[in-house]
């Protein structure tokens, strides 16, 4: 994907005449194998690990401690590679052996915290569309496998018909859910992500160079969910009215120093909503991204004969730079006699423009849509546009979003590159967006029900779809939080498990201990209270 500010090896696979998705053309570029990712993941095994797996029988097989001890030297010299012991040394295995194995097995056994077997993986950073066993520790992704061993995790859970894919990210979201003058706008994102697969969103725009610490204070530093910014070419940020047309506060400059100030968090820079015949916005936006190498998103506001579409995608923006709200046809992004993509549309992607849905209440039309991906003119990312009134309207989520394209034809694991590896490479997050062993753990489980949908529009026009996705688990950092049908949970009358017990390694949800608290207070007397 062609970033030309940002510093990045890779080269552009476009030609002028395609009308590929650029991200799409170069999904693999660069990308690992399983089998790569498999010998990497076996000098993975770090030395401390591979002590203790030299020390203990029990590694691959809790039950393996039932077993006479006297194999121990065997395992040993398999691990370690040292050929000989000597009785002395086997004394003192079987000793420690003996020791440790009806204390606590399962301590020893479990290099992993969580591991999700037998599920469909989809990974297009790594080309992986199959079933596929993922391990996690430590809050990585610590191993993909065919067959990794129940009992290697404190926490297994056997999939079937799940599809497991990193964990999504929507680019385009509204998030300062107590923003001044905007209380009716933003939504907190923990309120809605992990319900949904998302992991991360970016705020687009909401903050502006004079207000994004104050965002960060309310919202990024107190939501579980990662949180990035685009922060708004406007200082004031998308507060509305006469704000976001003040020309005098879209200043590249401050807005510059700002994303240099918090480069973990300020990924882009958003221009929104401006109703002028100005070019000003945009090109204070560009500078701005230009000076802090980081890329542009444009809502071009109202549609103006002074700054035409085609000249805004063909020599405005760079490659690079993102154009959302890409089937909303509000802005002349259909071409008038076929109804397919118009010119500036064919030749921003020509040149590494990225095209992003941002469906948004009022930006996803049926009639815009479908004739443009007839003609082969796809979205690079699948973005919502989450806002109060998106949400309830035919956005409603991010997977009927994406729905929205399966009922158009394309693969699913195309769909799922468009919520994972895509945005990620459109923001520069590249450790984000896939399973790599090492990335962050952000995993979604997702599965399909099929029925009769009719998928609706922002004018209430519907189309039918036959697919639907369901995020019925998300993990982040390593830890489920979202669980639909409680696949993760005991039954409330058994006793916690051993999994349970050792929650903490891989759930945010509820544990044993504050179970306990609460059934010792509930059969308590009101008296004794
Ligand atoms: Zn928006």
């Amino acid at each position: 994907m062609p970033f030309p500010f940002t510093n990045t090896d890779e080269s552009s696979s476009l030609s002028c005449q395609t009308i590929v998705p650029p991200i799409k053309s170069a999904l693999n570029d660069g990308s690992q194998s399983v089998c790569d990712r498999e010998s990497e993941m076996a000098e993975d095994i770090d030395s401390s690990e591979a002590s203790v797996l030299a020390l203990h029988p029990c590694i691959n097989d809790a039950a393996s401690c039932e077993q006479t001890p006297h194999d121990t030297p065997t395992v040993a010299n398999t691990m370690t590679g040292r050929g000989r012991t000597t009785p002395m040394r086997n004394f003192l295995l079987h000793a420690l052996v003996l020791a440790l194995c009806p204390v606590s097995p399962s301590l020893f056994a479990q290099e992993y915290d969580l591991l999700l077997k037998g599920g469909h993986i989809i990974d297009a950073k790594n080309s992986v569309d199959k079933v596929l066993d993922v391990a996690i520790k430590d809050g990585l992704i610590a191993r993909v496998d065919s067959s990794i061993p129940e009992a290697s995790a404190v926490k297994t859970l056997i999939l079937k018909d799940e599809y497991v894919t990193p964990g999504l990210i929507d680019i385009h979201t509204h998030s300062w859910v107590d923003q001044p003058h905007m209380l009716e706008h933003g939504v907190f994102p923990d309120d809605f992500t992990f319900r949904n697969g998302i992991t991360t969103v970016v705020d687009a725009g909401s903050s502006g160079w004079r207000t994004f610490p104050e965002f960060k204070d309310h919202i990024i530093d107190h939501a579980k969910t990662r949180v990035l910014a685009m922060i708004n070419i406007v200082g004031a940020g998308m507060i509305g009215g006469a704000a976001e047309q003040n020309l005098s506060d879209m200043q590249a400059e401050p807005t510059a120093a700002m994303a240099h100030k918090y480069p973990d968090l300020i990924v882009g820079i958003k221009s929104a909503h401006f109703n002028g015949p100005e070019w000003l916005p945009y090109q204070q936006a560009v500078e701005a991204g230009t000076v802090a190498h980081i890329p542009v998103m444009i809502d071009y506001g109202a549609r103006r004969s002074e700054r035409p579409l085609s000249e805004l995608l063909e020599h405005v923006l760079r490659p690079g730079d993102i154009y959302t709200h890409m089937y909303s046809g509000h802005r002349g992004e259909q071409d008038e006699q076929t109804g397919g993509p118009g010119r500036g549309m064919r030749e921003g992607r020509a040149r590494g423009i990225i095209f992003d849905v941002g469906n948004g209440s009022g930006s996803f039309s049926w009639a815009v849509a479908i004739p443009l991906v007839k003609a082969g003119f796809l979205p690079d990312s699948i973005s919502t546009d989450l806002h109060v009134h998106s949400m309830n309207s035919d956005m409603k989520d991010l997977l009927n979003v994406a729905d929205k394209f399966l009922a158009l034809g394309l693969p699913l694991k195309d769909v799922i590159a468009d919520v994972t590896w895509n945005p990620a490479r459109e923001i520069q997050r590249p450790k984000l967006g896939n399973l790599s062993v090492g990335a962050p753990a952000d995993v979604a489980v997702l599965s399909i029900h099929h029925g009769h949908y009719a998928l609706q529009d922002m004018y209430n026009t519907t189309f039918v779809g036959r697919d639907r996705l369901v995020c019925d688990l998300t993990v982040r950092n390593g830890k489920v939080v979202y669980d639909l049908n409680g696949i993760t949970g005991d039954p409330f009358d058994a006793p916690p498990s051993s999994a349970s017990r050792q929650a903490k390694r891989w759930s945010a949800l509820g544990e044993p201990q504050s179970r306990n608290r609460a059934r010792d207070s509930s059969t308590k007397s009101p008296q004794t209270r």
